[in-house]
């Protein structure tokens, strides 16, 4: 199997499973609990909250795990609008935002708050200017993935924090940096966002788990679930601390020469480029920046039908966001392309251990569906 879909979720290394493995088995106690098994668990558990913390910048008590990236992006959104409910009912997004962030801000909008979703031009760049042109005084929170999910396209998070400050510095900033975190390189402490959601499936960890990243001017932040009070009362819940383990031992190893993991990934992205573009009619449809992911058409075929061509030459690739299940996409639509284009647009994505072979399969497979199957759009 060809795997080049690492934007959807990424494999597991053994060391990360093994390390689950031990807390599932040996380490299985529930780090509430009083005696030593639980009091060794709780230690633990905080070592691999510094583990993430560090990775992303950030202290430890910054950090709160969640079940997910979906599940960070709703807390931000809902704890940041709790925060400014005396500020006002405006929030400030992006129509290219994930579905956890844009499904969210449509149930704030069904609770009364106005939502001014601002569109990417053709490419899918969003510039600060543009965010910050609709922030009011009545906006309680702007929320700007920081690298697309479809497109590879990188958002200005710290120039929107910096401009945020003089044009309304009550507003919260969250951003989903799901596909940015050990990505494209970045500190919470410096990028001035407010909340920031990350996930470990998209890095190497296991599925289940994630992190939210809470600033210091959220001032008593809305709890998520109330309950035992675990996560600083804030998430509770008792910890899933297999799942943490292996997210810790994922980041640990991520890091290990990450500018050189960083660097390999976008030569295969230009590399991808260029054997792609060899192809007739098919067209880099994103300027995005992102090392890992790469958006093209093949402009006529419809992608689906290039996607099951390819899965049943044990090549993974999607159709954009794995999360549509087979919708159109609506990062796609925003770009207003011809219809042809939209309808062919794929995403490749790529992790550390993607090889130029894997490329060449993937061009050759492309290569081959266009002249071998008849164009439908
Ligand atoms: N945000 C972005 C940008 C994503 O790409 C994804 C997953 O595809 C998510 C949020 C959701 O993360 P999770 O699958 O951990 O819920």
């Amino acid at each position: 199997m060809i795997y080049l879909d690492h934007a959807a979720t990424t494999p597991v290394p053994r060391e990360v499973a093994d390390a689950m493995y031990e807390v599932l088995t040996n380490q299985f106690g529930n780090p509430s609990s009083q005696y030593q098994l639980g009091l060794d668990m709780k230690k633990q558990v905080e070592g691999w909250r510094k583990t993430v913390a560090d990775a992303l910048g950030c202290e430890p008590k910054q950090l709160y795990f969640t079940a997910c990236g979906t599940e960070g992006d709703n807390w931000a959104i809902q704890a940041a609008c709790w925060q400014n409910r005396h500020v006002g009912r405006h929030i400030v997004t992006t129509a290219v935002e994930h579905s956890a962030v844009l499904e969210c801000c449509k149930w704030m909008e069904q609770q009364g708050y106005e939502v001014t979703r601002i569109a990417p031009d053709g490419k899918g760049s969003i510039t600060a200017e543009q965010v910050l042109s609709a922030v009011r005084s009545d906006t309680a929170l702007v929320s700007v993935m920081m690298v697309n999910n479809e497109l590879g396209n990188v958002y200005p998070i710290a120039d929107i924090a910096k401009g945020l400050a003089a044009k309304n510095p009550k507003t919260l900033l969250h951003t989903d940096a799901v596909q940015g975190f050990l990505k494209v390189p970045f500190s919470a402490k410096a990028l001035g966002a407010d909340f920031i959601t990350i996930s470990g499936h998209k890095i190497g960890g296991p599925k289940g788990v994630g992190a939210l990243y809470i600033g210091p001017r959220v001032r008593n932040p809305r709890p998520l679930l109330a309950g035992g009070g675990q996560e600083g009362g804030l998430r509770s819940g008792t910890e899933a601390t297999a799942q943490i383990a292996g997210f810790a031992k994922a980041v640990e190893l991520r890091t290990e020469d990450l500018a050189d993991k960083l660097a390999h990934m976008a030569e295969l992205k230009a590399y991808a480029v260029e054997r792609l573009t060899a192809i007739p009619d098919l067209t880099v449809i994103s300027d995005g920046t992102a090392p890992h992911i790469l958006a093209v058409s093949l402009a006529g075929w419809p992608s689906q039908n290039i996607v099951n061509d390819l899965s049943a030459q044990g090549l993974c690739i999607s159709a954009g966001s794995a999360c549509h299940q087979g919708k159109p996409s609506h990062v796609v639509a925003a770009l207003k392309l011809p219809k042809k284009t939209a309808g062919g647009v794929i995403r490749i994505s790529f992790g550390p251990e993607t090889t130029k072979a894997d490329i060449d399969a993937c061009a050759d497979a492309l290569k081959n569906h266009h002249d071998n199957r008849m164009p439908m759009l």
